[in-house]
Order: structure tokens, then sequence, then C-alpha cells
């Protein structure tokens, strides 16, 4: 759904625009929060290729999270019939949806509206997993990313997994088994929404926020 901006708008696209405004999903202080921005604290064993890579998944990340459909899909997201994600810490999905805009990483504490990406490339030694497309630990900030997967990846599979191991530095987790629940995770659920929304997104240009 998409309308000409303009002072000569019909008074039904007005009244449908009222429609939209009041869905649930608006709360209060949302239209305050600045749009979320992605920065690199480190970009290890990354290539001038693989720069160019990691960057256009940062564009669409930045397009994605700050886009009305991006809310919308986060504050309508069900888990088992009900309006939540699983594993979603005791926060509702309007807090959830808070924190991916704030950007307040555990190890940074500070709420600067920015993504802090600290990511390294890798090939997986002898003793490690090739089938691990990328893993994190709770006591740092880098990512490790496997370079198997970062080269075989669209630009949408990389920011899905950028932004599924970026929630668990805002706290986030999921169980290590592949269960039936796991994709309703805040880091596979986002991910799947960020890989799902964000090419539209980046192709159609800017996104259009109509009820605002
Ligand atoms: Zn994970």
């Amino acid at each position: 759904m998409s309308f000409a901006s303009g002072s000569l708008r019909p008074l039904w696209v007005s009244i449908l625009l009222i429609a939209t405004a009041s869905t649930p999903s608006a709360f209060a202080g949302e239209e305050l929060l600045p749009e979320l921005k992605v920065n690199f604290l480190a970009l290890k064993n990354y290539r001038p290729a693989d720069v160019s890579k990691v960057h256009a998944a940062a564009e669409l990340i930045e397009r994605t999270v700050n886009s009305s459909e991006f809310r919308e899909a986060v504050l309508s997201f069900t888990f088992k019939g009900a309006r939540r994600f699983n594993d979603n810490n005791g926060l509702t999905n309007e807090e959830i949806y808070r924190k991916l805009r704030e950007g307040n990483e555990l190890l940074l504490g500070r709420t600067d509206y920015t993504a802090d990406f600290d990511l390294q490339l890798y090939v997986p030694r002898f003793w490690q997993s090739r089938n691990v497309i990328g893993y994190t630990n709770p006591d740092e900030m880098r990512i490790y990313v496997n370079r198997r997967f970062f080269e075989k990846f669209t630009i949408a599979e990389i920011a899905a997994n950028m932004i599924h191991e970026w929630t668990h530095k805002l706290g986030f987790g999921h169980t290590y088994e592949r269960t039936p629940d796991r994709p309703y995770s805040v880091p596979y659920g986002v991910g799947r929404l960020i890989q799902e929304l964000g090419p539209d997104l980046l192709d159609g240009g800017p996104a259009i926020s109509e009820a605002h």
C-alpha cells in the first residue's frame, strides 16, 4: 500500500491513514526513537570484496530495522497463539522492539541507537565444526563468522546472521538444540524477519512510512 503525499490527499485516504495509525502497534514514545545505525568496531580478516558485502548487509539491516514493516512484524510476532517471542526474557514484543532500536549491548552498556559489530571471518580448523554459520561468546563483543558461509550467502542471509548474533549481545538466547520452538526465539525470529523483509526494502528505495 502506498500513497502519493501532498496536500490534495482525498478524504478517504486520510481515513485510511488514521486507521493505520491506530493499530495496536503504536506505543508511547516510539516516535521519538532515533534511527538505528550500524557501526563496525572491527572487521578482522575481511578482504575488500568481503567489506563491500558486509557494508551492503549493514545497509539492509538499517533499512529494515527502521522500517514500519519491520516494526509491525516484531509487534505482531506470534508464538504458540500469543503475541510474543519464545525465550523473550520476560519482555513484550514492544519492549523487544525498543531494545532492537536502542542498541544497548550488554557489554557496552550504552543506549546509543547503534548496532555495534566486531566481526571476524574465520576458516574452521580441523577441530571446529564446518557447519556453524557463526558464533559468539557472552564475554566478548566479537562475532566469529564462518567464511565458508559468508562467501556463498546472499546479502540478506549475511544480514540475518549478523542480527541473529547481535541479539545475543542484547542478551537474547535460544536453545542449543534445533527444537520446533527455536525459530520463534528473538535471534532466529528477528533474523528471519530481516531476511524476509530486507530485500524488498533495499530494492524498493526508502521505506514509506505512511502512518507518521
Ligand atoms: Zn544463536
